[in-house]
């Protein structure tokens, strides 16, 4: 490794003489760094769980009150998130069907259908 070399820390921005594989001038730097990784990654987690919850909570309401489809755009208004899904595939109709955790429909561009829990 070449020595001496001199290099701009990463998070701080502060100038330094060292490794040339390092890339932070301090622990305390790389630590920050670290750790701000890490509650950006958490607060992804927690937004993408918050939105499949919030989907849940409105297909739920959509199965109760006995609606089999609804539009997405009318959804949207009330927080559906057509992105947030546990899992998706090509159903058998040709469009995709998605997944809430047990609560299973069909998408198309405008429209969720067959809303229905999975037996
Ligand atoms: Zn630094």
């Amino acid at each position: 490794m070449e020595e001496g070399k001199e290099q701009v820390c990463r998070e701080c921005g502060r100038r330094f003489t060292g490794r040339t594989d390092k890339v932070y001038c301090s622990r305390e730097c790389k630590n920050r760094h670290n750790n701000r990784k890490r509650s950006l990654e958490e607060r992804a987690r927690s937004e993408a769980i918050k939105a499949l919850d919030r989907n849940h909570e409105i297909l739920s309401s959509l199965i109760a009150a006995g609606a089999a489809s609804a539009g997405i755009e009318e959804l949207s208004r009330i927080g559906f998130d057509a992105d947030a899904v546990t899992s998706q595939r090509k159903g058998r109709c040709g469009h995709s069907e998605c997944r809430c955790y047990e609560i299973v429909y069909y998408r198309t561009d405008v429209k969720i259908f067959g809303i229905r829990r999975q037996d």
